[in-house]
C-alpha cells in the first residue's frame, strides 16, 4: 500500500506540472496572438496615411484638363489599385479591433431586418449583373438583436457579398431571418460553387482563401469570414457554416436578442 501511495503522488506531482506547462503555454499564445494583432494594427495605422495622400495627389492629377488618353488611363489605374489597397487595410484595421479583447463591446438592440434590406440594396447590382435571384425571407416588424449596429452591419455585408460573389450565373442566394426564443437567426443560403470539407475548418483563419480554381478565380483577401468569426464570438455568438462542393453553401449566425 505504502508503494501504491507514493505512485499515486507521483502521477500527481507529475499531472500538477503537466497542467502548470499547459497553462503557461495558453498564455504565452495569447501573448503572441495579442502581439499579432497590434503589430497588423500598427502597420495597417502606418500605411494608410500616406495612401490617403497618395489618392488625394491621384485625384488633383486626374483633374487637371490637359492630359493625353494614355496618362489619364495610368491615372485611372493607379487610382484603382490605391483605393484597394484602402480597403485592404481598412479590413485589417477591423480585423485587429474586433479580434481585441479590449476592445469595448457596444450593446445596442440593432434592427436586422433593416440592415439586411441595406445591404441587399448593395448587392442587387451584382446579384442582377449575374442574373442571380437573391430572395428576402423576413418578417415584416423589426428582428432585434444586441450588439453593434457597425458590426452587425459587417456581417450581413460579407455574408450577402460573399454568397453573390461565389454563385455562379442563374443562382439563387436566400437569406432568412427568423426569431429563436432569446436568439436571433440570420441564414445566407447560396446555390453557388461550395466548400471542400478540408477547407470548412479554416474559414474564419484570416487570409485563408481556398484553391478551390472556381474560388480562386474571384477577387479578395481572406479577411472577410475572419472578420466575421470574431464579430460573432464577441457577441457570444455562433457562426455554422454546411457546404457541399458544387451545390452550395448555408453560413447560419445566432445572435443573442435585444
Ligand atoms: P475572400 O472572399 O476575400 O477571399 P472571405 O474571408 O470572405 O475572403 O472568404 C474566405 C474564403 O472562403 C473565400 O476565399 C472562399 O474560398 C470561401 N468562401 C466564402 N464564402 C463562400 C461562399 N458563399 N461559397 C463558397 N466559398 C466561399
Amino acid at each position: 500500500a505504502a508503494l501504491d501511495i507514493g505512485h499515486d503522488l507521483g502521477h500527481a506531482i507529475l499531472n500538477a506540472r503537466t497542467f502548470e506547462r499547459e497553462h503557461e503555454l495558453v498564455e504565452e499564445l495569447q501573448a503572441l496572438d495579442a502581439y499579432k494583432g497590434q503589430l497588423i494594427a500598427t502597420v495597417a495605422h502606418e500605411l494608410k496615411n500616406p495612401l490617403t495622400s497618395v489618392l488625394g495627389h491621384l485625384e488633383m492629377l486626374d483633374a487637371s484638363p490637359d492630359l493625353s488618353g494614355p496618362t489619364r488611363g495610368s491615372l485611372a489605374t493607379m487610382e484603382r489599385g490605391a483605393q484597394r489597397m484602402v480597403r485592404v487595410i481598412e479590413d485589417l484595421l477591423l480585423l485587429a479591433k474586433v479580434g481585441d479583447a479590449n476592445t469595448p463591446l457596444i450593446s445596442v438592440p440593432v434592427d436586422l431586418h433593416r440592415i439586411l434590406e441595406d445591404v441587399v440594396d448593395l448587392s442587387t447590382m451584382a446579384a442582377r449583373h449575374k442574373d442571380i435571384s437573391l430572395v428576402v425571407d423576413s418578417p415584416t416588424d423589426p428582428v432585434l438583436a444586441l450588439g453593434d449596429p457597425d458590426e452587425l452591419d459587417r456581417i450581413c455585408g460579407n455574408l450577402v457579398s460573399n454568397a453573390v460573389k461565389y454563385t455562379p450565373e442563374g443562382g439563387t442566394v436566400t437569406v432568412t431571418l427568423s426569431r429563436r426564443a432569446d436568439r436571433v437567426e440570420l441564414s445566407c443560403a447560396d446555390t453557388g460553387i461550395g466548400i471542400a470539407p478540408e477547407d470548412l475548418d479554416r474559414l474564419g483563419t484570416e487570409f485563408f482563401r481556398s484553391s478551390n480554381p472556381e474560388a480562386v478565380a474571384q477577387p479578395g483577401t481572406g479577411l472577410g469570414l475572419a472578420i466575421v468569426q470574431r464579430i460573432v464570438e464577441r457577441h457570444g455568438g455562433e457562426l455554422v457554416v454546411e457546404s457541399e462542393l458544387g451545390r452550395g453553401s448555408v453560413f447560419r449566425v445566432t445572435l443573442p436578442a435585444a
